[in-house]
């Protein structure tokens, strides 16, 4: 049986926001099982706090924001996309300001530091939520799709397709573990277009972006000087995205997740409709009639129901 995990040891890390440039400091401690991902506000009196869960999502625009009681944590997904990829289950994010700092556009600092304290092994056993029937969301030509996986493990097709000559077609395909989130997703670092960025500093976003810490692409070539981690470094930050929103499901999942073009608005579209369909998968390590119990208390622990 697979246990729940969290950190061994508190970890502080800081950094510039990417879309408000504030300067955040952030601690991440280790909590009890079942707690899940956590984030609170210390520089707001009651260091109010907002449970890392779908049902807490209030925007999705160029990043995932979650917000309770009209306090709001931005730009969650790369340092989500760590804690799924390196199976914490349960902790606490400390921070004084409003947004996750960036640090270098991609998880590569989040995943150094918790792998500098180590994980530590819970009591309880970690359940994980299996996709059994077909669950679909689309806009337009864009799409995400989950389907039961064969060899119960989950597995990622995810293509991007951009009008532009530097990333017109890429392809990510594989299983996703640890040691590929590590190796092959991990470091991707977040992009933007060089058209696009008065645009967004217009709308107040972007503020803190540079390029240390995003790569900026201009009509033909990049304008990082070192260039790219990965020949196809866009795609696979997608997926790092695609993988901090998942989490947001609450527990890990396994199925075949088959996406194109997606963003953070479709991406939490998916969790939405697997939350509102609990037909449609299981969770392991539970008999049927603890699932309705599980629910509620594991994935709507905020307090709200399925519809
Ligand atoms: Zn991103």
């Amino acid at each position: 049986m697979k246990m729940q995990h969290t950190i061994k040891d508190t970890i502080g890390f800081s950094g510039i926001g990417l879309h408000t440039g504030c300067d955040v400091n952030v601690r991440l401690i280790p909590s009890g099982e079942d707690t899940g991902i956590t984030f609170l506000r210390k520089d707001i009196p009651g260091s109010p706090a907002i449970r890392a869960v779908a049902s807490n999502v209030v925007a999705t625009s160029y990043a995932t924001t979650i917000g309770a009681k009209g306090v709001t944590v931005s730009t969650i997904e790369h340092l989500m996309a760590a804690l799924y990829g390196l199976g914490v289950d349960n902790a606490v994010v400390e921070l004084d300001g409003p947004e996750v700092p960036v640090m270098d556009g991609s998880a590569s600092h989040f995943i150094e530091a918790i792998e500098g304290v180590g994980l530590r092994a819970q009591a309880s056993p970690r359940r994980h939520l299996v996709i059994k029937r077909p669950i679909k969301v689309e806009d337009r030509d864009k799409y995400v799709l989950f389907l039961p996986s064969e060899e119960a493990e989950f597995t990622i097709d995810y293509s991007i397709d951009f009008s532009h000559p530097m990333l017109n077609k890429q392809t990510f395909t594989g299983l996703f573990s640890t040691d590929v989130f590590k190796e092959e997703i991990a470091g991707a670092r977040t992009f933007g277009f060089l058209r696009d960025i008065e645009t967004l500093k217009a709308n107040g976003l972007a503020k803190g972006g540079s390029l240390n810490n995003a790569i900026v692409i201009g009509d033909s070539d990049i304008l990082n000087e070192d260039g790219l981690r990965y020949p196809d470094e866009f795609v696979r930050h997608k997926v790092l995205d695609l993988m901090g929103d998942i989490s947001l499901i609450g527990a890990p999942v396994i199925g075949h997740l088959i996406a194109h073009r997606s963003g953070h608005s479709l991406n939490h579209r998916l969790v939405q409709e697997i939350l509102r369909k609990p037909a449609r998968w299981d969770f392991t390590d539970t008999f049927a009639e603890e699932k309705d119990v599980a629910l509620k208390s594991t994935i709507f622990m905020d307090g709200s129901v399925p519809v």
